[in-house]
């Protein structure tokens, strides 16, 4: 089999842990697989390297940032391949541009392109171990680029899709997806399997453990993924298709998302074409908006509500007050959460949403902003009750049975 592995940043997290991830990887060859290796940074390092940038400038040139964070991903690279080489297995490590990796111009978000797999695929031929730094590749003019936080989820199943691996195996510090995150919910329960469409959900929803992108691209590419701890030799779960039956489930998870923001404007001028302005100048400026609440209007006014990620507030309030007349007062508040309920089981079953509304009810949490789609149903709430919210959630829906 050829296997693409993934080893996040606390499976590397030390040097230690570096040769313990070797140790596995060995074991893997030994057992007659082709292994092609994606590292992320350890743990902490990015966020080091991002301070270090901050020290100098409030906002860093993004193309220089980008040569800053790749660095990270090429240490682990680099010393896991040393620690293999020294175990007596053949490896070679390499950075995001001589494993092919092409992308956008998008300093610190770009997009794979195209992966030109050849130099990978000799290695691999010639009895090689593979290991390649997550997280970057270049443009087109040979910039460094880097493809947004958790990045290397994504470098793995853009390779792994590729180079048409049989599996995509993702190692971190749990031993799969569960119903919430079990640092949570201690009731959390591992599932044995899970849809593309619901670990889209979960993971652009909040729960980090799969990077969101990554699992889009797994859905598009038919790449099968694997979440599994590098600390055990437990199953893991596998992230596939919807498979027959899970309809049966009605709700599969809850995430928790504490990096949003919302932002309230009162008055607004109540005329066609308003709320277009507004939200493409903030799409124009690639701002993410996800939730957003009109009310009816009152004497040719109305009030607007929507939320941003925390990390894009101030472009998103530089936005709005530019605008000036139309808009009569604005509010910002970063103390929300977003807590959601996912499962494919909604599209056939009714009164998800209910059981949700009235259980908050019972524990006196407000609710402030609802969305939904076919598989999900999402409500903003006081930032402090998140983790009750999570909590009351799961046991409503026995997820811990
Ligand atoms: P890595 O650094 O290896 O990429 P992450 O920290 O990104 O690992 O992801 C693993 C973490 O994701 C876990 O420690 C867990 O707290 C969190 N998590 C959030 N939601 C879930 C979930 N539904 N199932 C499992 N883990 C989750
Ligand atoms: N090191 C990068 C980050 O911390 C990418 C990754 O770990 O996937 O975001
Ligand atoms: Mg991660």
């Amino acid at each position: 089999m050829l296997i693409v592995q993934k080893y996040g940043g606390t499976s590397v997290g030390d040097l230690e842990r570096i040769g313990h991830v070797a140790r596995k990887i060995a074991a893997a060859q030994d057992a007659g697989n082709d292994l092609v290796v994606v590292v992320s940074a350890m743990s902490g390092e990015t966020n080091k390297l991002i301070d270090y940038a901050h020290h100098f400038s409030p906002a860093p040139s993004r193309r220089e940032m980008d040569i800053l964070l790749s660095s990270g991903e090429r240490v682990t690279a680099s010393l896991l391949a040393i620690a293999l080489q020294e175990m007596g297995y053949p490896a070679v490590a390499m950075t995001g541009r001589q494993a092919g990796i092409r992308t956008d111009d998008t300093h610190m978000f770009a997009r794979i392109e195209e992966i030109n797999t050849e130099a990978m695929r000799n290695h691999v031929n010639q009895g090689r171990i593979v290991v390649v730094a997550g997280f970057q590749g270049i443009d087109q003019q040979g910039n460094v680029t880097t493809l947004g936080r958790g990045g290397s989820d994504l470098s793995a199943v853009a390779i792994a899709g590729a180079l048409g691996a049989d599996v995509c195996e993702i190692y971190s510090d749990v031993d799969g997806i569960y119903t919430t995150d079990p640092r949570i919910e201690p009731h959390a329960k591992k599932l044995d399997r899970i849809s593309y469409d619901e670990m889209l959900e979960l993971a652009s929803l909040g729960a980090k453990v799969l990077q969101s992108r990554s699992v889009e691209l797994a859905k598009k590419m038919g790449v099968t993924i694997i979440a599994r701890s590098s600390f055990s030799d437990a199953e893991g779960t596998i992230i596939s298709e919807e498979v027959a039956g899970m309809e049966a489930v009605l709700v599969s998870g809850i995430a928790l998302d504490k990096n949003q923001a919302r932002v309230s404007l009162r008055d607004v001028v109540d005329r066609p074409g308003v709320a277009a302005e507004i939200f493409n100048t903030l799409a124009a400026e690639q701002i993410n908006v996800d939730m957003i609440i009109q009310n009816a209007s009152n004497d040719g006014t109305t009030n607007l509500g929507f939320t941003v990620p925390q990390s894009e507030l101030e472009q998103a309030r530089a936005v709005i007050e530019g605008f000036g007349e139309e808009i009569g007062s604005v509010d910002f508040d970063e103390k929300i959460a977003k807590v959601s309920v996912v499962g494919v089981g909604m599209k056939s079953h009714s009164g998800v949403a209910a059981a949700a509304f009235s259980v908050m009810a019972e524990n006196n949490i407000n609710i402030e902003m609802i969305s939904t789609s076919e598989i999900k149903v999402s409500m903003v709430i006081d930032e402090k009750f998140g983790e009750l919210a999570v909590r009351v959630l799961h046991e409503t829906y026995r997820l811990d049975q």
